[in-house]
């Protein structure tokens, strides 16, 4: 098609990758090559639960859900208080639904019951069987089925450009010219620097920890730097509630824990969405404490399942890592729980105003009695007393790094826009790497995937088009 070694090079093989791999070749490109820094397929895309934002689905009708893309604008608009760039959520929302559905064609098998991601108004989270793996299985399998060639263990280091239009990438010594270059390289969750430069909300919590692959460095900010691309999206991306036992992700909190803030007092509906929650603890400094006695640390125990407000289909039942008196003894040993007699004493171990801890674990009390949570309306189902001595509190920040949202700021047919606001020519970008999409608010489960996968299909197609 072109007089380039391949039509379109994708570099990065996570869903955004695989997904613009896939649909370039579906869009007309020949030759079509993903060069991946790693020797296996799939970076954080194939950890990761695969669930997936998105608006009209047939799954959603087969489950009786009214719902549509102008519905999905309003709520991700709304969450993001419009600071997000509204064309391109438009056209993420637009296409969202569509991307679903054409995982769904290729043979990615979605539970029938459909989840509430964050605080929208449907039921819009697609919950995979087999979690991301089986999705990245999916697309990679489509994509070897239609020719696209991978070259592992491949870490591209720089851009080739001719007169300012991107023409090619290169590791080392190596170079391949392309019609057209697709960034799908990730985030930089693995990266202290770039947290630090890009989200230091992330890296200032002095406890702080990625989840995700060994890929996610952002190389992207960097070999992109002399063609001079616009960031967008700086300081955001997910961070989850964490309680330094130990490294082991959990995405959410037992809803019967009690979070309470330096002043004591309590602030938030524990089981908020993890999008929610990042930005209720930001308001505190990203620094709580987790309240409990030790009847319901008991009971916990004793049921032998987390008891999470949010139900995926799927995730198997199982025991909290962290909220359930083994550990919880374990870590009094190393100082990570504090145990007294009365709340009040509870309250000078952690250094929170006595008097307003007493009087918020009264107040919480009389929800639990009534059945009725008066400041928060947590669901009855999870309130219980704090009134059963030994009393414990254990210190939460938000050090859990999911992933980043910082990067390159593209436009909605996925091309990346220079530092003076020009398309740069050749280059394309989706996914975790594209900054500006997913915004202040995570609108999740599902936002990143519904981002990577619909503007990494984007991004396939326009480059497909760039390389004719
Ligand atoms: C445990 C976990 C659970 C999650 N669950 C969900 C969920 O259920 N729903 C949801 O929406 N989001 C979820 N997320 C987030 C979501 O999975 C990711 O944001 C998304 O998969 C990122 O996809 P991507 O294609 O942009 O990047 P990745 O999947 O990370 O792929 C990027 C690839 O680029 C490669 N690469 C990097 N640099 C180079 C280079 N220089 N040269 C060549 N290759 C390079 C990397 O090795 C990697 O393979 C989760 C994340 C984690 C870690």
């Amino acid at each position: 098609m072109s007089g380039h070694d391949v039509d379109v090079l994708v570099v990065g093989s996570g869903v955004a990758g695989l997904a613009a791999a896939l649909a370039a070749r579906e869009s007309g490109a020949e030759r079509v090559l993903v060069a991946e820094s790693e020797g296996v397929i799939g970076g954080s895309s194939r950890l990761s639960g695969g669930l997936m934002m998105g608006a009209g689905t047939r799954y959603q009708r087969a489950a009786g859900i009214d719902d549509d893309w102008e519905a999905l604008f309003h709520d991700y608009m709304t969450l993001n208080q419009w600071l997000v760039e509204a064309a391109v959520v438009q056209r993420l929302v637009q296409r969202a639904g569509e991307a679903v559905e054409w995982l769904g064609d290729l043979g990615v098998e979605y539970y029938d019951q459909l989840v509430f991601g964050g605080d929208e108004t449907k039921p819009r989270v697609h919950c995979p069987i087999g979690r991301g793996q089986a999705v990245v299985d999916v697309l990679a399998r489509h994509c070897r089925d239609r020719g696209v060639d991978f070259a592992l263990g491949r870490r591209i280091d720089r851009l080739v450009t001719d007169d300012g239009v991107v023409t090619g990438v290169a590791a080392g010594n190596d170079v391949i010219t392309a019609g057209a270059v697709v960034i799908a390289t990730g985030g930089f969750g693995n990266s202290p620097e770039k947290l630090a430069e890009h989200f230091p909300s992330a890296a200032n919590t002095g406890w702080s920890w990625y989840i995700g692959a060994d890929g996610s460095r952002g190389d992207a900010l960097d070999f992109t730097r002399d063609v001079r691309p616009q960031l967008a999206g700086h300081d955001r991306g997910l961070r989850l509630v964490h309680s330094d036992f130990d490294r082991i992700y959990e995405a959410y909190l037992p809803g019967w824990i009690v979070l309470v803030n330096r002043e004591g007092r309590r602030f938030c509906n524990e089981t908020a969405p993890y999008g929610i929650m990042d930005g209720l603890m930001k308001e505190q400094g990203d620094v709580a404490f987790a309240v409990f006695d030790h009847r319901t640390l008991l009971n916990a125990t004793r049921l032998g399942t987390a008891r999470y407000k949010q139900a995926i289909p799927g995730s198997s039942k199982k025991q909290s890592p962290h909220w359930n008196l083994d550990v919880i003894e374990l870590m009094l040993k190393e100082d990570k729980v504090h145990r007294a007699d009365s709340v009040a004493a509870l309250a000078g171990l952690i250094g929170v105003p006595k008097e307003h801890l007493v009087a918020t674990v009264e107040r919480s009390n009389a929800g639990a009695e009534s059945g009725d949570d008066a400041d928060y309306l947590k669901d009855a189902s999870f309130l219980e007393p704090i009134e059963a001595a030994p009393f414990y509190a254990v210190e939460v920040r938000t050090a859990t790094v999911a992933f980043t949202a910082c990067g390159l700021r593209t436009d909605r047919e996925a091309r990346v826009l220079g530092e003076e606001g020009r398309v740069i020519p050749g280059l394309f970008a989706a996914g975790e790497v594209a900054g500006g999409i997913v915004g202040p608010r995570y609108v999740g489960s599902g936002n990143s995937y519904g981002n990577c996968v619909t503007f990494g299909r984007i991004a396939g197609q326009e480059a497909a088009a760039h390389a004719r």
